[in-house]
């Protein structure tokens, strides 16, 4: 069965979730190799051989939801919270745009403190400012609103959607709906913006049909951007206890991801590195994967900013993390982008 799937893929034939869940399930490394080189071939062929960098700005920890995996959920008291001072968020951005990134993702908890109109004076301010596309990554808001977003010059939209499978999706978020989850990814690409989304890999009670459903419907809805990185426990949060995700499961679904999305761009993702510091970002890389997001969040707030425990990179500020990501894309032979980066779709 393998012979024939890879010959689908060399073929350049739609996979289905049968085939899916087959790969999946590869258990040898020669196996896995064979799948992990036509993931790059395909990542050459759609997404070229740059590598995309995003300047990651945590500008809020605060969040009015209770997500079950995540460390800086509403009820857990023990996260000292804090918000960035809008001029702070703007010299960040400067300091972002000086390191050459030219994306800023503007990323908080769902914390209403920042309504949309102070969200639009800072969208304004920071395109008044600096030549850099901007991605909101503030979870569930009123299309009404995001459309002011849009026209106020916001460029793209990260939200995840964790799991496809509905059953799992609201067990893990309390007080979200998946329908709802699933409508906003779709005004938002109706908007006009380039939309982003992504999963875990090895919540508590996931299985692989689950992820093949999940990659199936990365290619369904037209995703611009596909973050996918491992799941890692937190124990101030009711899924304490469990195990985390798998590195060797996260690299299979990046490789399919780029076989069955082609043109979507993935982060090799900061999780990925936490468990997996020597190289996990750089095996990424070449493995279909081809966006980094350096961390430029001020490092007084870093170790706060904690959905998962052990997170890399909280010490470091962000001219180092300039360096050392430079360094390791440099190590495996792939140009730094001085573009956007924006979507690779074609049309
Ligand atoms: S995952 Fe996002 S929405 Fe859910 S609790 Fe954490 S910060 Fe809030």
């Amino acid at each position: 069965m393998l012979e024939e799937i890879l010959q689908k893929i060399d073929n350049e034939q739609d996979l289905n979730k049968e085939d899916l869940v087959f790969l999946l399930g590869l258990k040898r490394r020669e196996d896995l190799e064979a799948l992990y080189h036509r993931a790059d071939l395909y990542r050459k062929k759609y997404a070229g051989e740059e590598v995309h960098l995003r300047g990651l700005i945590e500008f809020s920890n605060y969040c009015r939801k209770n997500c079950c995996y995540c460390g800086i959920r509403r009820d857990n008291v023990k996260a000292r919270r804090y918000r960035m001072p809008n001029e702070e968020i703007l010299s960040t951005v400067t300091l972002a745009e000086k390191l050459g990134y030219r994306t800023v993702v503007l990323q908080s908890g769902e914390d209403m403190y920042f309504t949309a109109d102070r969200l639009v004076d800072l969208i304004k301010r920071i395109k008044q400012q600096s030549d850099v596309a901007i991605t909101l990554s503030i979870g569930e808001r009123p299309r009404e609103e995001y459309e002011r977003f849009f026209k106020a010059g916001a460029d793209r939209t990260l939200i995840r959607f964790e799991t496809s499978n509905r059953v799992l999706y609201q067990k893990l978020h309390p007080d979200s709906d998946y329908d709802e989850r699933m409508t906003q990814l779709k005004w938002q690409k109706e908007i006009g913006f380039q939309v982003g989304s992504g999963i875990m890999i090895g919540l508590p009670g996931q299985t692989m049909e689950d992820l093949a459903g999940d990659i199936l419907k990365f290619k369904e809805l037209e995703l611009d951007m596909v973050g996918v990185g491992p799941y890692i426990c937190h124990q101030d949060t009711p899924l304490k206890g469990n195990d985390n995700g798998t590195v060797e499961m996260t690299f299979k679904v990046i490789a399919l991801t780029r076989i069955v999305t082609r043109y979507a761009h993935i982060p090799a993702t900061t999780a990925l590195a936490t468990l997996r510091q020597a190289d996990g970002r750089e095996r990424a890389l070449q493995l279909g994967a081809n966006v980094v997001m350096p961390n430029v969040t001020p490092v007084e707030y870093r170790s706060a900013y904690e959905l998962y425990p052990a997170k890399v990179c909280i010490y470091e500020d962000a001219e180092k993390c300039h360096g050392c990501i430079h360094g390791r894309i440099f190590s495996i032979d792939r140009p730094v982008s001085k573009g956007y980066g924006h979507s690779v779709w074609p049309g």
